[in-house]
C-alpha cells in the first residue's frame, strides 16, 4: 500500500532514530565484549598463578589450565625441573604441537631431559614447576616500601 508524503516522512524520520539506536548499542557491544574479553584474560592469568604455586610446593599437577588459557593469561612458559640433572628448563607453550585445550599437566608424561637422556636406555623425566611469564620482571625498586630506606 503505497504511503503518503506524511507517512513517508515519519518513516524516514523513524528509520533515521533507528540507526542512531543502533549505533549506540553496536558501541556498547563492542566496548562489552573487549570488557569481557579482559576479564577472561585476568581469569586465566589468576588460575595459572593458583596452580603454579600449588605446583611448585609439591602439590599434584592435576587441574590444570589449558594450553590456550596459559597463552591468554600471559603465562606460556611451561617451568620444567629434570628429576637427575635439576636444570629449569622453559618451554614456550606458543610453540607446542598440541591442542589448544590441552591441559597443561598431560604435558609432563612427555617431559624428558635431552642431555641426561642421551645415549641412555630410559629417558630421564622431568617434572613440571609451573607456568610462567615472558614478560620480563618488574622493576624491584617499584616494589618497595615507601619510607622503608629513611
Ligand atoms: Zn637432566
Amino acid at each position: 500500500m503505497p504511503l503518503s508524503g506524511g507517512d513517508r516522512k515519519a518513516q524516514a524520520k523513524a528509520r533515521r532514530e533507528a540507526r542512531g539506536i543502533a549505533q549506540v548499542f553496536w558501541e556498547k557491544q563492542v566496548q562489552a565484549r573487549a570488557e569481557a574479553e579482559e576479564l577472561y584474560r585476568r581469569a586465566d592469568q589468576y588460575f595459572c598463578d593458583a596452580w603454579t604455586s600449588l605446583v611448585f610446593w609439591g602439590e599434584p599437577t592435576r587441574n590444570s589450565p589449558t594450553i590456550a588459557q596459559a597463552i591468554n593469561g600471559g603465562r606460556p612458559l611451561l617451568w620444567a625441573k629434570c628429576r637427575r640433572c635439576a636444570k629449569e628448563p622453559v618451554i614456550d607453550l606458543r610453540g607446542v604441537k598440541r591442542r589448544p585445550d590441552t591441559h597443561v599437566h598431560l604435558l609432563e608424561a612427555v617431559l624428558f631431559c635431552e642431555e641426561c637422556s642421551r645415549g641412555k636406555k630410559f629417558r630421564q623425566r622431568a617434572d613440571i614447576l609451573g607456568l610462567k611469564s615472558d614478560e620480563p620482571p618488574a622493576d624491584p625498586r617499584k616494589n618497595r616500601i615507601v619510607g622503608a630506606d629513611v
